[in-house]
C-alpha cells in the first residue's frame, strides 16, 4: 500500500528560517505545484523559488527536492527553506494541507526510514539521542550508535547464534550425520555469544551515564549551602538561597555538563528534625534522590564544628558513593574533617570538586561505543537469560528454542523482530519532523 505522503515543521518556531519536510510518493506533485520552479529536475540542489498559493506568492525561500531512495526517509523528499516567523510556517503548512498531504506524527520521517530500511532502530533511536545529547561525551556516544555501533556488535552475536541454529537444524533433519558436528560446535558457539552479550551488559551499565547523565545528590542539612553549591555548579541562580533553614522544600534538578559526561545534579530539601509537613515530603524526596543517586555530595557547614544531625547524615551516606564537602572556607574554619574544602561563595575549591566527582563517580574510561539505551540494555539481559537456560538445557530442540529466544530479544534491539505496538511507542518519543 502506497504510504500517504507526509510533511511537517523540523525546526522550532521563532528562528530566522524554518525548514518544512515533505516526504512521500507526492512529493514531486508537490514541487511542481507550489513551487516557481520546477526544482524536481534538479535534485538535491537548494534553489531559489518562490512557494505560490494559487496565484499568490506566500514566501521567498530556498527549496530541494531529493529523490528516492537516497534520501532519509528512502522516500522522495521535499524540503522547504522557509522564514521562520510564526505566519510564514503557518502559511507554507496551510497550502500543503491543501496537497493531500497529512502533517506527519513524532518521529514519522525517522519511523520511515528505519521501514525502508535506511537504517536499522538502533540507529533510528540514536537520531533523537543525538539531538538530546546535552554533553559532548553523550553526543560521541549518539554519533557512534547512529554510524552503526549497537547494530554491529548485535549482528555478530546474531551471526553466532543463526550459525548454531543451523547446526541445529541440520542434526534434527539428517540426525545420523550432523548430530554429533552440532553436539561439539555447540557449547563453544553459546559460550562465545554468551560472552559478548555480558560483555555488552556490563560496558552498557557505564554507557548508561552517557545516556541519561551521572546522579548526584547534594544531602545535607538546613543552611550549609546546598543550593549555594547547585547554584555554583550550574553557574547560575537556579534554586532559591536564603539564610533561613528550610526553603528548598521539594527536590531541584538540573543538567549541566561536567568533563564532557552529562550530569544530573539533585539539590534536596536540608535533612533535619522536627520539620513541617510540606518539608517532610521534601524530606522524603531527598532520600528517595540519595538512594538513587550514582554520587552523593554530603555537605557540612566548614565554619562549624559538626553536630549530632551532620553525623546521621555521615552514618546514613556511608554505603553511597560519596564525597564529603565542607562548604564556606571563606570563613574561619572549624574542625572539619572532609574530602575536600570549597567555598561555594567565591568559587574556591569548585574546580577540585568537579575533579573529583569525576574520579569517584565515573569509570576509568567509559568507551563511548557502549550501548546506552535502557531499552538495548533490558533486551541484551533478556537475551543472556535465554542463553544461559540454553546452556543447560539437554534436548537439541530444547537448545534451539532458547536460541530463538535470544535471537528474539536481540531482534528487538535492531528492529527485525518488533512488535508494531512497540514500534509506535518507541517513535512516539520522537519530536514532530525527525
Ligand atoms: P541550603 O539550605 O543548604 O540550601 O543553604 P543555602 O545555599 O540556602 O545557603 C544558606 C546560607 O549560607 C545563605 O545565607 C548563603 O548565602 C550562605 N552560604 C552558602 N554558601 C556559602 C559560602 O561558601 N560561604 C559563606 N560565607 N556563606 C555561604
Amino acid at each position: 500500500m502506497k504510504e500517504q505522503t507526509i510533511y511537517a515543521p523540523s525546526t522550532a518556531i521563532g528562528g530566522a528560517i524554518a525548514v518544512v519536510r515533505v516526504s512521500g510518493a507526492d512529493s514531486k506533485t508537490i514541487a511542481k505545484e507550489l513551487l516557481s520552479r520546477n526544482i524536481v529536475k534538479t535534485p538535491n540542489r537548494l534553489c531559489f523559488v518562490k512557494l505560490l498559493d494559487g496565484g499568490n506568492v506566500i514566501d521567498v525561500c530556498m527549496a530541494v527536492f531529493m529523490a528516492a531512495p537516497q534520501t532519509y526517509t528512502g522516500e522522495d523528499m521535499l524540503e522547504i527553506h522557509c522564514h521562520g516567523g510564526m505566519q510564514s510556517v503557518q502559511a507554507v503548512l496551510s497550502v500543503l494541507s491543501k496537497t493531500g498531504a497529512r502533517p506527519a506524527e513524532n518521529g514519522e520521517f525517522s519511523k520511515r526510514a528505519f521501514l525502508n530500511g535506511k537504517m536499522d532502530l538502533s540507529q533510528a533511536e540514536a537520531v533523537m539521542d543525538i539531538i538530546n545529547a546535552d554533553a559532548s561525551q553523550s553526543l560521541k556516544a549518539a554519533l557512534l550508535q547512529h554510524e552503526g555501533s549497537v547494530k554491529n556488535k548485535v549482528n555478530a552475536v546474531e551471526n553466532l547464534l543463526l550459525d548454531a541454529l543451523s547446526g541445529i537444524n541440520a542434526a534434527i533433519d539428517y540426525p545420523d550425520e550432523a548430530e554429533e558436528d552440532a553436539y561439539a560446535a555447540l557449547p563453544q558457539s553459546l559460550l562465545s555469544a554468551q560472552e559478548q552479550i555480558d560483555g555488552l551488559i556490563v560496558g552498557g551499565r557505564e554507557g548508561r551515564i552517557l545516556r541519561d547523565g551521572l546522579k548526584i545528590a547534594i544531602i545535607g542539612k538546613p543552611n550549609v549551602g546546598k543550593s549555594s553549591l547547585l547554584n555554583a555548579l550550574i553557574g547560575r541562580e537556579r534554586a532559591i538561597v536564603t539564610a533561613s533553614a528550610g526553603t528548598t522544600r521539594d527536590t531541584i534538578e538540573e543538567k549541566l555538563s561536567l568533563g564532557g559526561y552529562p550530569v544530573r545534579i539533585v539539590d534536596t530539601a536540608g535533612i533535619r528534625q522536627g520539620a513541617d509537613e510540606a518539608e517532610l515530603i521534601g524530606i522524603d524526596r531527598a532520600k528517595q534522590a540519595m538512594e538513587q543517586a550514582d554520587i552523593v555530595l554530603l555537605v557540612l557547614d566548614g565554619s562549624k564544628n559538626i553536630d549530632a544531625a551532620d553525623i546521621e547524615l555521615l552514618r546514613a551516606t556511608q554505603s553511597k558513593v560519596r564525597l564529603i564537602v565542607a562548604n564556606k572556607s571563606d570563613l574561619p574554619k572549624a574542625e572539619v574533617d572532609a574530602d575536600i574544602h570549597i567555598s561555594a561563595r567565591t568559587g574556591e575549591g569548585l574546580e577540585q570538586l568537579q575533579q573529583a566527582i569525576l574520579k569517584k563517580a565515573t569509570p576509568s574510561s567509559i568507551d563511548c561505543s557502549a550501548i546506552t539505551n535502557e531499552r538495548h540494555l533490558h533486551a541484551l539481559e533478556q537475551a543472556a537469560t535465554s542463553l544461559a537456560h540454553a546452556q543447560k538445557a539437554g534436548e537439541l530442540d530444547c537448545i534451539a528454542t532458547d536460541i530463538r529466544d535470544a535471537l528474539h530479544h536481540l531482534g528487538g534491539i535492531t528492529g527485525t523482530d518488533i512488535d508494531s505496538k512497540t514500534l509506535d511507542l518507541i517513535f512516539q518519543n520522537f519530536c514532530v519532523g525527525k
